[in-house]
């Protein structure tokens, strides 16, 4: 294939050739003719394909121009390139490859999507879509496996024939709600399963995804299998009421065991006010009543009155079954207030009851009726363990390392050796009518303050037994009630 082109040419008259003088011309090509002056080759470059016709003329040296000339005619054929078939089948070629990328690109896209049906299929919780108006127009095959409802059946509102019909309008009416404002809800709801009829507990949660302007173009939604956890939760609220039970049941047979120093405690100063009663009538009756003494004797009933009804205030917060709560509480009023009902118990058990409490303790936000437990529970088993022989007790509180430290220390019988680790274990009892729940209880009431309850044994005789409590108030919830 030729694109450079050279033209040789001369004159038939050789008389005197350089006065000849050529002009050429190459049709298809060349506009006008070209003067060559006395050179005989015409040079073309870059020739297109095509037919051409090189004509050349010469002139003698008179100067007269011969305009026959002579004439070569040639043709230049195309490259292969330049031909038609070629270009057509690249145009072909081209097409064909744009069509396979776009082919490979829908299955590459197809893969993808069946990846992530297979993934929004299998997964162990329900999948599924909503219209804005959240009419659903998706479930995933769990749902359909789980109900047993067709996904033809689940459309729009047929989901709920799946959904426990206790919880079904509180869910109806949260999901709409939702609906009406656009915001995501969560709740809980059971749904049925097919395979056994029964009704288990799932967590559903939906989310709307907006388009760039802000309006839902449709709900997603999940519903997770949370039985589990669900039983879990009713069986720890069903222990935490035992426990609360145990602990009321636990305060008033304390109570019980107290009824005797108790009946004293009362008894004691009704007596007195019917004996300055009795004093008041005889100052009255005195001739002339003698006022002064009897108003002394009135003052007195007052007073003895008032006491009695102290005494039967506190005991009744033992009685109560008051749900916990927390309040600033002083701890050591608490001490006092034990120590006073316990005053008679422990004067006829022979023990003698000393105090080391330290002035200006900060009050802390504890649930009293708790805090009078422990106290109750450890002064009383001090008491306990020393009926027999009699002995000393004594209950110190004092602030330290930022947080309040109380001991209950005891001169009795000690700790059963080879059973220290067990005492705040519950049912865990040495004595004939114990009940074994004192120590396990108080101990979890100091753990729901953040605080903690430990027994050590005295070095000479008895134990002591240790409790603290911070200052700060925890968050976690009381167990007891
Ligand atoms: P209970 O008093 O009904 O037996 P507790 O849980 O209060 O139940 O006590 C469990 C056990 O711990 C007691 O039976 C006793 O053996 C032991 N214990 C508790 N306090 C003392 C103490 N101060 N001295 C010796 N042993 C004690």
């Amino acid at each position: 294939m030729t694109r450079d082109l050279q033209i040789g040419y001369t004159s038939p008259s050789f008389l005197i050739p350089q006065k000849v003088k050529f002009r050429y011309r190459l049709d298809g090509h060349d506009r006008d003719w070209q003067d060559a002056g006395t050179r005989r080759e015409a040079f073309y470059t870059e020739l297109g394909p095509g037919k051409y016709r090189f004509r050349v003329i010469a002139c003698n040296s008179s100067g007269v121009w011969n305009e026959q000339g002579a004439t070569l005619d040639f043709v230049i054929a195309p490259a292969y390139w330049q031909t038609k078939w070629f270009r057509a089948m690249c145009v072909v070629a081209f097409l064909a490859l744009v069509y396979g990328a776009y082919r490979f690109r829908v299955r590459q896209l197809r893969r993808q999507e069946k990846k992530l049906r297979d993934v929004v299929e299998t997964i162990p919780t329900f999948a599924w879509t909503a219209l804005p108006d959240g009419a659903v127009d998706f479930v995933n095959h769990h749902w359909v496996e789980y109900t047993g409802l067709s996904r033809e059946k689940t459309m729009g509102s047929g989901w709920e024939a799946a959904v426990h019909p206790a919880d079904l309008p509180r869910y109806v009416e949260r999901r709409g709600a939702s609906v009406a404002s656009g915001e995501p809800f969560e709740h809980e709801v059971r749904f049925r399963r097919a395979a056994d009829a029964e009704y288990r507990w799932f967590l559903s949660r939906v989310v709307p995804l907006r388009d760039s302007g802000g309006k839902i173009v449709k709900w997603y939604g999940i519903s997770t299998d949370i039985e589990d956890r669900k039983r879990a939760e009713n069986e720890r609220e069903r222990l935490r009421q035992l426990e609360a039970d145990l602990a009321h049941v636990n305060r008033v047979s304390t109570l019980g065991e107290m009824a005797a120093s108790l009946e004293h405690e009362i008894k004691q100063p009704i007596a007195a006010a019917i004996t300055s009663a009795n004093s008041c009538i005889e100052w009255l009756a005195h001739e002339p009543p003698n006022l002064d003494r009897a108003r002394a004797a009135a003052s007195k009933i007052d007073k003895y009155g008032n006491r009695a009804a102290e005494i039967i205030d506190r005991i009744r917060s033992f009685y109560k079954k008051s749900p916990p709560q927390r309040e600033l509480v002083d701890v050591n009023g608490i001490i006092q207030e034990i120590l006073t009902l316990l005053d008679g118990e422990a004067t006829r058990s022979s023990v003698a009851v000393r105090t080391e409490l330290a002035a200006d303790l900060p009050e802390i936000m504890a649930d009293r009726v708790q805090l009078q437990q422990v106290f109750m529970n450890l002064m009383l088993n001090a008491i306990e363990a020393m009926t027999d022989a009699g002995g000393e007790f004594t209950v110190k509180s004092e602030l330290q390392d930022g947080q309040l430290q109380f001991s209950v220390s005891d001169t009795g019988v000690g700790l059963p050796t080879e059973k220290m680790d067990q005492i705040f274990s519950a049912f865990f009892t040495t004595k004939p009518q114990g009940s074994g729940m004192g120590l396990a209880l108080s101990r979890s009431i100091g753990e729901s303050h953040g605080g903690r309850l430990w027994a050590t044994s005295n070095d000479g005789r008895g134990a002591t037994f240790h409790f603290t409590l911070p200052i700060q108030a925890t968050e976690s919830s009381p167990l007891v009630a």
